[in-house]
């Protein structure tokens, strides 16, 4: 990887990712969250402007680019200053349809990934049951042939645009228990039996949908298996390296617009007749969280380059995502800290995005998770 991964062609994209969120977005951060929804409308928006197909192939509606393009949108994203859409947005390009263009059929692609792409389909990956989040062997939604047709029963818990989804990439057990019973599967949400029983309310990301989804008996043509049968449950550790990869690359675009939002306000406020920047406290801790927040930044840089060289790297993301996750709790903290009472009124940025990035540490895998992951990798 060369030192500086992004070329002219990547920083021209990563502006016009830029000035879309500070002219288009930002300014209805705050109400968004406030009538805890965004506009259908923007899942048409991004499709418009290719960004649920930056990876994908040209022949399906995608750019066809590199990893690194990716990594510039999710950067640039967080200018959007709304954590709910943002996720929203990267669990439609970036978690849901990775595994339906790995894995799908023409026929597949044709009738899901096209129109997702185009953001008129809208999707969500349904893994987690309310018995099974981080044991994901453990669930227990079932879907059963019958004839030329599965029969799904079961629920899922916290998805992510699951209110408003078109169609899920579902993870279903289609035979015996453990992780070799589980398959992955395209679910139309129009199909009879499927209910949205509630939306969750959550502590943060309040703009952004999340779910649990009740199916009673629902058919689908088992030509909506994607994939191998049986091979549902490694299929979802796959997708998991690009959503913790995502996440991390989130974590650390996050942060840095926290501490640069916190450097510019400790030069402007005044306390004690100096900037709160003067007082050496916040400025000795500040400098700690830039240099913590460059490592992270590195780490998952390296992690990123792996990935997109198809190289393993599991260790890499796992690590990346602890990292980067755990330190924008700390991050968000002391940057909250500074900016005093005004760090407590949701109408300051920093007071959301504190409320909003606690979700990091246990959304697409838990920090003790990844724990569990690098210790098993370095052979404990
Ligand atoms: C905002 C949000 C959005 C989400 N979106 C989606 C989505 O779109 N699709 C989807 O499928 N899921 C989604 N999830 C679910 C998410 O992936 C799970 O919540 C997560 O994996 C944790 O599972 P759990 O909630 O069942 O916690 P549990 O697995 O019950 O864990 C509870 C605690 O025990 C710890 N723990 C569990 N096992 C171990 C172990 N082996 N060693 C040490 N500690 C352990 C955990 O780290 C955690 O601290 C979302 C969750 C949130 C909060």
């Amino acid at each position: 990887m060369a030192l500086e991964p992004f070329t002219g062609e990547h920083q021209a994209f990563r502006r016009t990712v830029r000035e879309f969120c500070e002219r288009e977005l930002a300014p209805h951060a705050r109400e968004w969250d406030e009538r805890e929804e965004f506009p259908r409308e923007l899942f048409r928006r991004f499709g418009e402007l290719g960004y649920f197909g930056i990876r994908q192939d040209p022949a399906w509606g995608g750019s066809g680019l590199d990893f690194w393009y990716v990594v510039a949108y999710v950067e640039e994203l967080a200018r959007c200053r709304n954590s709910g859409l943002a996720m929203a947005m990267l669990v439609q390009g970036e978690i849901a349809l990775p595994a339906l263009a790995d894995l799908g059929t023409d026929a597949q692609k044709r009738e899901f990934l096209a129109p997702a792409i185009r953001g008129e389909k809208i999707a969500a990956l349904a893994v987690s049951e309310p018995d099974a989040g981080s044991d994901v062997a453990a669930l227990r939604t079932v879907a059963r042939r019958d004839g030329g047709d599965l029969v799904v029963s079961g629920s899922k818990m916290w998805i992510t645009n699951g209110a408003r989804a078109d169609f899920l990439v579902l993870a279903a057990r289609t035979g015996g228990p453990g992780h070799e019973g589980i398959s992955l599967l395209l679910f139309p949400t129009d199909v009879a039996g499927f209910q949205v029983s509630r939306k969750l309310a959550k502590v943060g990301n309040p703009s952004s949908d999340t779910a649990v989804l009740y199916f009673d008996e629902c058919r689908v043509p088992a030509r909506l298996l994607l994939g191998e049968e049986g091979q549902g449950f490694g299929y979802v550790m796959t997708n998991f390296q690009g959503e913790r990869l995502v996440a991390a690359v989130e974590a650390v675009a996050a942060m840095q617009l926290l501490v640069d939002d916190a450097l510019r306000y400790a030069s402007e406020r005044r306390a004690f007749g100096r900037p709160l920047a003067a007082f050496q406290a916040w400025r000795h801790r500040m400098a700690e969280h830039l240099t913590a927040i460059e490592a992270a930044r590195w780490l998952t840089y390296r992690a990123c380059d792996l990935h997109d060289r198809r190289q393993v790297a599991v260790r890499e993301i796992s690590m990346a995502k602890l990292f980067a996750c755990d330190l924008a709790q700390e991050v968000a903290y002391d940057c909250m800290q500074l900016h005093g009472g005004m760090g407590y009124v949701l109408e300051t940025d920093v007071a959301r995005a504190w409320r909003d990035l606690r979700a990091m540490t246990i959304a697409g895998g838990t920090s003790e998770i990844m724990k569990e992951i690098i210790s098993k990798q370095a052979g404990m």
